[in-house]
């Protein structure tokens, strides 16, 4: 990529064709096949991965199966294990030059927001996991069915087991650390299968992982199609548990391949997230917060915040605002330091938003600015903003993933919670409002396993991150997000 001034140790990083990581060995893949890298900045293949095959997916099972029951991870004790995740951490910061450029190139995030933003991320996750790791105690507890009889009764937490990762395309490296931090602190071993279209910073993270010390076999990552390795993870009796990240499709598709053996599931899933915004907000700050809420990598994320209801009352002088800072977003690629929202991930993600664009104008709605294709190369957009849309269409309803922000107005507090709540998703949402009472009172009401008062989108490692109904099972972050690699023993000692 000579275009783009990368650090040497990308460009020697890209120079090879990218082997995945199986048993403490990185390996080509027994098909010889690869994926090709395609830039979303311009459409180019700039790197290459090996694609693995349904056996390649079947020996790294094995590896992690092996490492688990060989005890060389769960094993050691929980400061030995804390101090690998710590010194992982600080390789993490060693390399975010190299990291930040791989999801800028692969991902096609912004740099500034890569280097500052998701790459300190993924150190933090395994600081905070690794934290964890000496405090994940059980409890003494006092039994009543025994009469008072001289009885001990106690709780231990246990790793899951093999654990695995199907990874979504929209933030690779997080979503990986997100995953691998608490898995590693449980003491599971681990199958990593990133999205086909964002291998590079996981199997970069690999090596990160090996030098760390993390013993071999404990983290394997298979790269390929989710058809073929993400089945092969999903119906595997030798994996214990899969935490997945993705469409509510592709989420619904997995409770089948997963029921074999049961697998404890994590489904972290679509979302279609109302910002409400009462006629008390400052709405300069709001207007910024919720274009930030939604357009911050270009709508693709499963938190944003699609869906404005604004008070009847300010909504001109809202949109109006709304409108004038859409206009000056610029959108273009990742390393110009003046970009302010990046590409899309693909041509065929691209090609869908500007259908939902399309679809909600047949509908009725209208583009009050923005929602169109840059002529030029990669995936590019204008972050749009649509009105005199009606809660039953499409683009209401359907979780977009782009930069597509649907406004419209409400009249009274019960009317926006009812429409906010009318979603099969719950995932999020935001109150904007300078009345500490008001938003509280909403936000109780809300249907959203995450919500914010005035601000929308900020995720943190101590706060739990999932969602209701549709939205998927579980919650990652926190000492919950732990909690969904670990199994509860409860022990009755008969001390008479
Ligand atoms: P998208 O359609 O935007 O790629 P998906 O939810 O399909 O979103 O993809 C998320 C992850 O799930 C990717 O890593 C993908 O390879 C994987 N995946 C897709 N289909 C399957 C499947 N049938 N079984 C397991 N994993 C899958």
């Amino acid at each position: 990529m000579a275009k783009y001034q990368l650090s040497s140790a990308t460009e020697k990083y890209l120079s090879d064709v990218r082997p995945m990581f199986l048993g403490g060995a990185w390996k080509k893949g027994s098909a010889g096949e690869t994926i090709d890298c395609v830039s979303p900045i311009d459409g180019e293949v700039f790197a290459k991965v090996a694609s693995a095959s349904k056996e390649d997916a079947l020996s790294a099972i094995s590896a992690a199966r092996e490492s688990f029951d060989g005890g060389v991870w769960k094993s050691k004790t929980p400061a030995a294990r804390a101090k690998i995740l710590w010194r992982l951490a600080d390789l993490i910061e060693k390399h975010t030059d190299t990291l930040a450029e791989l999801e800028v190139l692969d991902g096609g995030k912004l740099h500034s927001a890569a280097k500052n933003g998701e790459v300190p991320m993924a150190a933090e996750s395994f600081r905070y996991y690794a934290g964890w790791i000496t405090k994940l105690e059980g409890k003494t507890t006092t039994i009543s069915s025994a009469g008072g009889a001289p009885f001990h009764c106690y709780t231990e937490h246990e790793p899951v087991g093999v654990a695995g990762m199907i990874l979504p395309w929209n933030g690779p490296l997080v979503m990986a650390a997100w995953k691998l931090a608490p898995a590693l602190a449980a003491g599971c071993s681990c199958v990593v299968k990133p999205a086909e279209l964002t291998c590079l910073s996981t199997l970069f993270l690999g090596e990160l992982m090996q030098e760390a010390g993390i013993p071999d076999g404990v983290v394997n990552i298979v790269t390929g199609s989710g058809r073929v390795v993400g089945a092969a993870i999903a119906e595997s009796p030798l994996v214990d548990k899969l935490s997945f990240t993705g469409s509510t499709h592709t989420g619904k598709s997995l409770l089948d391949a997963a029921k074999g053996n049961l697998k404890k599931l994590t489904l972290e899933l679509g979302g279609k997230s109302p910002a409400i915004v009462l006629d008390d907000c400052d709405i300069d700050k709001t207007v910024a917060g919720v274009a930030a809420g939604i357009f911050s990598g270009a709508g693709q994320v499963c938190v944003a915040g699609s869906r404005a209801y604004v008070a009847r009352s300010i909504y001109p002088a809202f949109l109006e605002k709304l409108k004038q800072h859409v206009l000056g977003i610029k959108v273009g690629e990742g390393f110009d330091p003046d970009s302010q929202m990046g590409p899309l991930i693909s041509e065929t993600q691209l090609s869908s938003v500007l259908n939902f664009v399309r679809g909600a104008v047949k509908e009725g709605a209208v583009v009050a600015t923005g929602g169109e294709r840059l002529r030029r190369d990669g995936y590019y957009m204008t972050p749009a903003v649509i009105v005199d849309a009606d809660d039953s269409m499409q683009i209401c309803r359907e979780e977009v993933f782009g930069p597509v922000l649907v406004v419209q107005p409400f009249d009274d507090l019960e009317e926006v919670i009812r429409r906010a709540n009318d979603s099969e998703y719950g995932l999020a949402a935001s109150v904007w409002t300078e009345n500490v009472g008001k938003a509280h009172g909403v936000i109780k009401q809300l249907q959203a396993g995450i919500t914010w008062v005035n601000c929308h989108g900020l995720p943190d490692m101590a706060m739990p991150f999932g969602g209701f109904k549709q939205s998927g099972w579980g919650r990652e972050a926190g000492l919950e997000g732990l909690m969904q690699y670990c199994e509860t023993r409860s022990t009755l000692v008969n001390l008479g």
